[in-house]
């Protein structure tokens, strides 16, 4: 006999606790708003993968102003600019003097670990190891989904709306009909090879380098722990390659004229992170809507994804605020439609800066020069660089 589900009920019932669900989480809880959170993997396993690093002001300050752990402030580093190296040679952009805006680094798995205390200290219902799998009625006024728990209890969860913050893989995304969604996606002919090494910083500000053997980036950890990546092909080993390999493929995409080499050190991780872009649309579907990587991924080379996350919690806190103090659905049907003018806009910057810094192994000699080209006058206009640099440091949140 199938075995009984046990029934919680809460008002938002969230797939997934990564920085989107758990951000989504504590802003409910401080309007009075009773929520749970699902998570499928342990705390030790996300507070130890190595994601993103750059966070826009507004994502720092939707963090701080909401009473997060305030590590970001003394453990981030504040950046007020970024180099674009071509042709062997450095172009530095100054977003502070350019558009008056700065980002900062820190890393993900730190978010993860403020957010998770901000919640464990709230008392937020937060269920690691317990994985969604199966979602019912999201087009009734009461969805439920089940999950199962470590030990294996099957519970259901019955709530007033159910929030898909499960990732790039979601499986709430997966249960939209085919009657309702449309997926744009591009996929890439390249990978970025991605390390974290012991060294001191090659430089005070990230390096995002075009060369004829490909691009890197150069950026930074701390004082002494760096992240570097360069453009790879999807299908390559991280085992084919060792130390000394990887610093000669590193340092020849950035050498130049000038000399410049990069502070070596040991290597401590490796990893070959796929490409995409990718949209579902709407975002939302009856009672059931998308936020973050579950509803749209980007290449990382805008670093715009965990920023992306952060903006549409925003907007679907404040619809969500609004239905449950006012009982008007009026936001929530806005949601998709409002979220995705700042997905498109990200798409955009995201696909330029890929296709402007990467050049594909088999590109026609005509579009790499091109991209040179595009770069040439992106420097050396100030335009141009005020265009990056908005785009880079985050448009005004809706
Ligand atoms: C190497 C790398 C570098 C990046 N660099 C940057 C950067 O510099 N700047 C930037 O802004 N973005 C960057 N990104 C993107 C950024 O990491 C993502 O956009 C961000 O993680 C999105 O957050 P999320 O909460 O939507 O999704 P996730 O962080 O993927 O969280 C989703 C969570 O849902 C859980 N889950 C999935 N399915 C289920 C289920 N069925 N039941 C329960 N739980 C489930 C998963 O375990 C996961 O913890 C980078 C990504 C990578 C991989």
């Amino acid at each position: 006999m199938a075995q009984a589900a046990r029934i919680l009920k809460t008002k938002v019932g969230i797939i997934g606790g990564g920085p989107a669900g758990l951000m989504l989480s504590h802003l409910l809880s401080k309007s009075g708003i009773e929520n749970i959170v699902i998570e499928m993997r342990d705390h030790e396993t996300i507070s130890n993968t190595h994601r993103a690093g750059i966070l826009e002001a507004q994502a720092v300050s939707m963090l701080t102003d909401s009473g997060v752990e305030g590590r970001v402030l003394t453990h981030g580093d504040e950046h007020a600019g970024i180099d674009l190296r071509f042709n062997g040679e450095s172009h530095p952009l100054d977003f502070r003097e350019l558009v008056d805006a700065t980002v900062t680094l820190y890393a993900q798995n730190e978010v993860f670990v403020d957010l998770a205390a901000a919640r464990a200290r709230d008392n937020g219902d937060v269920r690691f190891n317990c994985e969604v799998t199966e979602i019912l009625d999201v087009e009734t006024s009461t969805p439920k989904f089940r999950f199962t728990d470590a030990e294996g209890t099957l519970f259901e969860v019955h709530a007033d709306v159910i929030v898909g913050a499960d990732g790039s893989r979601s499986f709430a995304r997966r249960q939209m009909p085919d009657s309702v969604k449309q997926d744009f996606k591009v996929t890439y002919p390249f990978a970025w090879f991605g390390i974290l090494t012991e060294a001191p910083k090659s430089s005070p500000e990230l390096i995002y380098a075009n060369s004829p053997h490909g691009f890197a980036l150069i950026s930074q950890r701390s004082e002494t722990v760096q992240r570097m990546y360069f453009q790879c092909d999807p299908n390559e080993n991280v085992d084919d390659w060792s130390e000394d390999r990887i610093w000669s493929e590193l340092n020849q995409r950035v050498a130049g004229p000038d000399g410049f080499e990069l502070k070596t050190g040991p290597i401590f991780d490796k990893t070959v992170l796929g490409f995409r872009s990718f949209v579902r649309q709407p975002l939302s579907h009856g009672r059931m809507f998308l936020i973050g990587d579950a509803g749209h991924t980007v290449p990382p080379t805008g670093a715009k994804g965990l920023n992306l996350a952060f903006a549409d919690v925003k907007v679907l806190f404040e619809a969500l605020d609004s239905f449950f103090s006012t009982g008007s659905g009026k936001l929530l049907g806005g949601y998709s439609d409002l979220a995705l003018k700042r997905v498109w806009k990200a798409q955009n910057f995201s696909y330029w800066m890929t296709s402007m810094l990467h050049t594909p192994v088999d590109a026609d000699p005509f579009m790499a020069q091109r991209a040179l080209g595009e770069l040439e006058t992106v420097t050396s206009s100030r335009y141009g660089q005020q265009y990056l640099a908005e785009s880079y440091t985050g448009w005004p949140h809706s």
